[in-house]
């Protein structure tokens, strides 16, 4: 079975407004899930808006990210309050928190983007960390969400930062399915790697232009916002779990395991496991335009201001055996690294890792 897309979306700027009458006819006790303090207002305006329309609201909000101990928290709260549908309004943790706890109770969730830093609004997947932010495991969910509102006017609020991370996880699948599943004898995966290349072309063009422009007016805005929040969940619905990630999001979850001061979003960490991903398909797999695709890619991470190496990401990797750590991780026997079709050893990734932060430190 196969989910591809939320039953019902809505987009643009009164998506919200416009959800609304569905939303009744979908619950009558929901839960509003979400997170941050810079996203209370838009969550009060959620809840004040289905109160009106006599519905009975409740809300909690996550103490830390989408990991069991909440989980387990919402859960019961769920449970002891009667409520019949999840309202997910948040970033991508409060997203697949959500989600995943629609799943297990067998009720509808709805979600309800409040940045563009990812497709989680939009996918039947929800990633799974330690309340510590260290990835523990992807969970593959029975559908995706009953209906998915992305208001371009939510999203307006969110930080430029968050748009920049979105438009790096969006890039990630061009990079990583096109290595992947580029063999699979599947038209479905073929064409959602060929839309996964579109998208990368779109967002290497309108992607400055998005992230420094004003919103109003502004296409590249909408275009990159849309590209980042629907059409990367699109090239996940169709090509299903053989369009599979690879070095980039295998290398992410490995630097997650180090818990550093500063907290960084899931794109900014994708977008440095990016350019190692394709130093190590120089490397490994003898590819000629690697080199070129990194240098397209590093010129647009700078654009947009994301890190461009594990050291801007708060960690030494020369210090505290760090290096070691990540190479463990990342080629631990579940990983994604194992998809790539040439093989990977602890000591390469080791090399690459030092070679790249080395080169870096020195430019
Ligand atoms: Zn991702």
């Amino acid at each position: 079975m196969q989910s591809i897309s939320p039953e019902i979306i809505f987009r643009g700027n009164d998506a919200w407004k416009k959800a609304l009458p569905q939303i009744i006819k979908l619950t009558k006790s929901p839960l509003i899930l979400g997170r941050g303090i810079h996203t209370n207002s838009l969550r009060n305006k959620i809840i004040n808006d289905l109160k009106n329309q006599n519905l009975n609201v409740n809300s909690v909000d996550l103490q830390y990210d989408c990991c069991y101990e909440d989980i387990s928290r919402v859960k019961n709260f769920i449970l002891n309050n009667n409520n019949d549908s999840v309202i997910a309004a948040g970033g991508g943790k409060v997203l697949d928190s959500g989600k995943y706890i629609a799943d297990c109770l067998n009720i509808p969730c709805i979600t309800v983007p409040l940045s563009a830093s990812t497709c989680a609004g939009w996918t039947a997947l929800s990633n799974i960390y330690t309340k510590n932010g260290q990835f523990l495991k992807d969970v593959a969910l029975r559908a995706c969400p009953k209906l998915l509102v992305y208001d371009h006017k939510f999203i307006q609020t969110a930080p430029s930062r968050t748009l920049a991370s979105g438009i790096a996880d969006a890039l990630a699948k061009w990079y990583e399915s096109s290595i992947t599943s580029s063999t699979i004898d599947d038209g479905l995966v073929q064409q959602a790697i060929q839309i996964s290349r579109v998208l990368r072309d779109q967002l290497l063009i309108d992607g400055e232009k998005a992230f420094k422009g004003q919103f109003e007016n502004n296409p590249s805005w909408r275009n990159t916002v849309e590209a980042c929040g629907l059409t990367a969940g699109l090239v996940g619905g169709i090509g299903g779990e053989k369009c599979r990630t690879a070095a980039a999001h295998a290398i992410h979850n490995a630097i997650t395991q180090i818990i550093t001061p500063n907290k960084f979003l899931h794109g900014e960490i994708v977008g440095v496991g990016l350019l190692l991903q394709l130093r190590l398909e120089e490397m490994k797999n003898n590819n000629k335009l690697a080199d070129q695709s990194a240098k397209q890619l590093l010129l647009l991470m700078k654009q947009l201001n994301l890190p461009t190496t594990i050291a801007q990401l708060g960690i030494n990797v020369f210090e505290d055996h760090n290096l070691e750590k990540i190479a463990d991780f990342t080629c631990r026997d579940k990983s994604e690294i194992h998809f790539l079709p040439f093989e990977i050893h602890k000591q390469d990734i080791i090399e690459v890792i030092a070679n790249f932060e080395q080169q870096r430190i020195k430019i």
